[in-house]
């Protein structure tokens, strides 16, 4: 297993108020709202939220009004704000309505592929090839997100080397950044070693991002295990928003307070107040009438607001 030095410093993706809406119920969801927890991201320190996509509103009605999200957020300088664009059409709307990122998904898994967007995954990148180029054209940059890169719902365990070239494709198309994603959850740190072992040898670390999700628990080791390989960039959910379609009830996205906590004990530089975060933690999922699904908003929620409770930072 490849240890090198751990980072000095780590980007959150915070996918709160995409990923994660999405998996809630429509009912607590209005376009003021979601405004009002991307501009409170942003003041918590995170530089890059991905706010929203550009995809057919009757098969994801919680993202309908994603225009309209993106051209009322106040923008705070430094700040990325991304979305989801499966299509050239997604990347036009993304281009009218002021995105500065956009990016794209699709899975190490044909069935995965086949069942979530209706085609194979070369046919995928077939799709998204055009969308990528008018991004590139307008100075958008594009990350990509792979799916099921440990285990498939459908197929089974992943073979890393899938993941490195579809990851190296990507690249080569012009993405940024890809980010690896265990979408059921199940992966332990000896295989996200194999994977992330696998991946880098095709792709430079400097380009790798992982999303790990919480359903089995497994996700802080996870990170750990990628922060060993020189992973920089984390994919993360305030209050660990997004349930997981997968094993409904159970938990998706790890939660961002949860990982900054983990990173903050660890010297990890990262620009984001823990203190805030708790904070817009508690307040949407009050807004959600839903449970907090992050430990550190749990154990911390007696002392907000509290005066002693900076002091114990
Ligand atoms: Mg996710």
């Amino acid at each position: 297993m490849a240890h090198n030095a751990l980072p000095k410093r780590v980007r959150l993706v915070e996918v709160g108020p995409r990923d994660g809406l999405q998996n809630e119920p429509a009912l607590h969801l209005n376009t003021a709202l979601k405004v009002k927890l991307i501009e409170r991201l942003a003041a918590c320190g995170l530089t890059h939220i991905e706010c929203g996509s550009f995809v057919s509103a009757s098969k994801v009605p919680q993202m309908a009004d994603s225009a309209g999200v993106f051209q009322q957020i106040r923008r705070h300088n430094g700040v990325r704000y991304a979305a989801l664009t499966p299509n050239l059409r997604a990347v036009q709307d993304a281009i009218n309505t002021g995105v500065s990122e956009v990016a794209v998904f699709t899975a190490a898994s044909d069935a995965f592929n086949q069942h979530n967007i209706h085609c194979t995954t070369d046919e995928s990148l077939q799709r998204f090839a055009p969308a990528i180029e008018l991004a590139q054209q307008h100075q958008l940059p594009v990350r990509a997100y792979i799916s099921t890169v440990i285990e498939c719902p459908y197929s089974g365990p992943t073979d890393p080397v899938t993941v490195a070239n579809l990851a190296e494709q990507l690249t080569a198309m012009g993405c940024y950044e890809i980010s690896l994603g265990d979408t059921i959850g199940t992966g332990t740190p000896l295989q996200t070693a194999r994977l992330l072992e696998t991946v880098t040898q095709q792709v430079p670390v400097e380009r790798i991002a992982v999303h790990f999700h919480n359903t089995y628990g497994q996700a802080l080791a996870n990170i750990l295990t990628a922060l060993q390989f020189g992973v920089s960039v984390i994919d993360t959910s305030i209050a660990g928003l997004g349930g997981c379609p997968y094993a409904p009830g159970a938990s998706g996205n790890i939660a961002t307070e949860d990982v900054l906590y983990m990173l903050q004990g660890m010297g990890i530089e990262t620009g984001v107040s823990l203190e805030k975060l708790v904070s817009t933690s508690h307040w949407i999922c009050q807004q959600l009438a839903k449970e907090n699904d992050s430990r550190v908003s749990q154990a911390l929620k007696p002392l907000a607001g509290v005066k002693t409770f900076t002091q114990r930072q």
